[in-house]
């Protein structure tokens, strides 16, 4: 049998090969699936549709998703892994975000603190470079305290599994902290209350592209106040000229409206297209 520790050795210096011809071909991400590097998505997987589940998802969860119904990528699970060089203040960010979390949890700068059992800050990983951004919590956020646990947050789950993103390795976070009563619309006071703590949050992760939730969220990072839906889908955006935006229907309105579960498809191809780029 071979030495391990030279096995592991001769391992890490293809691993290494790999990495540096990705980057000198100007790569920034790799697939990766146990030790196998793998290309880009293929066109068969591109022509893949988001789960025939998505308008049935079962009611609530109470901590992690427990078996959602597969995704179409089922078998081919790609977490994408970084390989640009980590953001040297990193530690000092994810600092800073626990920060504006604790501030966050004793916000009263607007009326929706007076209803709300507690904020909802942030769930996933603050060292991605991929975000997702929703509108405000909804009654399952409000008691849990993390955004995107109910109904539509096991659909989001399915459609970042979909997109073949790692689900632990994305940072989900709303334009609202708090849950406006009966899941009414933000009212444009909230929205310009608490939208910089969603500004903060996303200069301290810094990620490379945003996948926009729907049309609030949407609307507010493409910086375009007025545009509809179908407008502001299907094309990449720039939030402050910088970091890319791919709007996309919020999943509780593909839960009432499981036939546009095509387009979120197309917009996750785009997604997963741009951050690979
Ligand atoms: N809808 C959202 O926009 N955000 C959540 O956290 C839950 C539902």
């Amino acid at each position: 049998m071979k030495d391990p520790r030279t096995e592991l050795a001769a391992l890490s210096v293809a691993l290494r090969e790999r990495l540096e011809r990705a980057r000198d071909q100007g790569r920034t991400s790799i697939l990766v699936r146990g030790n196998v590097v793998l290309p880009p998505a293929s066109a068969t997987e591109a022509a893949s549709p988001l789960p025939a589940s998505a308008g049935a998802v079962p009611s609530s969860r109470t901590s992690a998703p427990s078996s959602p119904a597969e995704p179409a990528s089922r078998g081919k699970k790609l977490p994408l892994v970084p390989i640009e060089p980590e953001l040297p203040d990193r530690a000092q960010r994810l600092a800073q975000l626990a920060e504006v979390a604790k501030q966050v949890s004793v916000c009263r700068e607007c009326s929706l603190c007076e209803t709300r059992t507690q904020t909802v800050f942030a769930r996933g990983n603050g060292r991605t470079r991929v975000m997702f951004v929703g509108e405000a919590p909804g009654a399952d956020e409000d008691r849990q305290g993390y955004p995107f646990v109910g109904r539509a947050g096991q659909l989001l789950d399915q459609i970042i599994d979909a997109a073949g993103f790692d689900r632990e390795s994305v940072y989900v976070a709303n334009i609202l902290k708090c849950r406006p009563p009966n899941n009414r619309d933000p009212k444009p006071e909230e929205t310009a209350a608490c939208t910089h703590f969603l500004e903060t949050q996303i200069e301290l992760v810094n990620p490379k592209i945003i996948c926009a939730l729907g049309r609030h969220a949407a609307q507010f990072l493409t910086g375009k106040p007025d545009a509809p839906m179908g407008q502001l889908r299907g094309r990449i955006h720039y939030y402050r000229e910088r970091i890319m935006v791919v709007p996309t229907y919020h999943p509780a309105a593909l839960l009432r409206n499981p036939e546009w579960k095509r387009v979120v498809w197309d917009d996750m191809q785009i997604l997963r297209r741009e951050y690979l780029r």
